[in-house]
């Protein structure tokens, strides 16, 4: 059976006026003893395949120059789980040995396009360890009454909610079908599953948005010393309790320098620092997810520069790169709730010399240094704030893209 893409679906749906729509559902877990047990062990399971598959790819190439494929893994792995010293790779269901081989492909694809470096082999040691499977009759089930999430061969796990997730379910039930689980545990004990969830919707008629008056357009910057500043004046502050944490967790990590590897001290600051980190992904998410709200329901169209993270994150500066990281979040969060609510997102070239460019004049001043905050225009004489200076050019670029229609729909 040839699965039929998303694109022929939805080509089909629209014929009923509908469409799919994907998102995904992440909740804490509270697995009992005997489910973390299994979940470390299935852990352990995808690592193992992934590893293997990922090293039996490489071998094939290094001899024959040929690709190693899937299908013809499979059926090789398969004859393996059959021997009694691999046995212990039957206990998980099979989508999640699946899911390991799955994402040794993707991992391939993506570094053949350019998007990431050659996958590396997956340790034992890192503070994040996961599986994935997929939904199979039913097999994986949330219940939003008893608050569980029923996985395949662990049973039901109990799940907390959010507060958006009760509100959400209590407003909308859930109707969603669920595609795939994936589960996850860090090193400082904590549990979390997400679900991947597909729901056909009205389909949505995609908007004029050529005439969009310009007040209902807004352009976005980002920068180190504020979280963002828009081509309104206003600038957002990157919250406090970050830059504190930061500097918590550069003094840990220089603590663990000094620490014995492997010794009980060093053990538990490394716990330490994970558990940390931890803290501050879920505090910046929910920052970002606030700040992509705000935008999204203040504006009609937004315009955000798309910056090519990937090649800013190489710096070894711990803040720098968080920030980043941050971005390319807040910029995947803007799109997905201005789809949802209607709205548009303009993303324009990362090439584009928003900060050079006086917005009075349009003059170009190449030899304008980063550091400087503040700076008049040679040519016009106009004072600007560097960053708004640029929010406003970035904004005039997306007004430029639109009214050329110049933007895909
Ligand atoms: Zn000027």
């Amino acid at each position: 059976m040839v699965r039929k893409t998303t694109k022929q679906r939805n080509a089909e749906l629209a014929k009923d006026g509908l469409q799919l729509r994907h998102y995904g559902l992440r909740f804490r877990m509270e697995p009992k003893k005997l489910q973390k047990e299994k979940i470390h062990k299935f852990a352990g399971c995808a690592r193992f395949v992934f590893n293997f598959y990922l090293a039996e790819k490489i071998e094939v190439y290094k001899n024959t120059g040929e690709t190693l494929h899937y299908g013809e893994f499979k059926k090789s792995f398969n004859a393996l789980k059959d021997h009694p010293l691999f046995n212990w790779l039957k206990e998980p269901d099979k989508f999640v040995n699946e899911c390991a081989m799955e994402q040794v492909d993707a991992a391939y694809d993506r570094f053949f396009k350019g998007q990431s470096k050659f996958p590396t082999f997956k340790s034992k040691h890192t503070s994040n360890q996961s599986f994935s499977t997929k939904e199979t009759n039913g097999n994986i089930q949330l219940d939003i009454e008893k608050q569980t999430v029923q996985l395949p061969k662990i049973g039901k796990v109990k799940v907390k909610f959010s507060k958006k997730h009760r509100q959400t379910f209590q407003k909308d039930g859930f109707n969603g079908k669920i595609k795939s689980a994936t589960v996850k545990y860090h090193s400082s004990g904590q549990y979390y599953v997400s679900l991947k969830i597909e729901e056909k919707v009205p389909l949505k008629e995609e908007g004029d948005w050529t005439s969009t008056p310009e007040d209902q357009i807004i352009g976005v910057d980002v920068g180190l010393s504020h979280f963002l500043i828009d081509s309104n004046g206003k600038k957002v502050e990157n919250p406090r309790y970050l830059k504190e944490n930061l500097v918590t967790l550069a003094k840990l990590q220089r603590k663990l320098k000094h620490k014995k590897i492997g010794s009980a001290n060093y053990k538990k600051l490394q716990r330490k620092i994970s558990k940390l980190h931890l803290h501050i992904t879920n505090k910046r998410k929910d920052f970002l997810h606030k700040e992509s709200r705000k935008l999204v329901n203040e504006n009609q169209v937004i315009v955000l520069e798309d910056l090519h993270v990937k090649g800013l994150i190489k710096n070894k500066k711990l803040s720098r790169s968080i920030a980043d990281v941050s971005w390319s979040m807040f910029k995947t969060f803007v799109s997905y709730k201005a789809d949802w609510s209607n709205k548009k997102v303009i993303l324009i070239d990362r090439f584009f010399a928003s900060s050079k460019q006086c917005n009075g004049c349009k003059e170009k001043h190449i030899l304008l240094s980063l550091s400087e905050r503040v700076w008049i225009c040679p040519h016009c004489g106009t004072e600007h704030d560097r960053d708004i200076n640029a929010a406003r050019n970035i904004k005039e670029e997306g007004i430029r893209m639109l009214r050329s229609l110049q933007i895909p729909v």
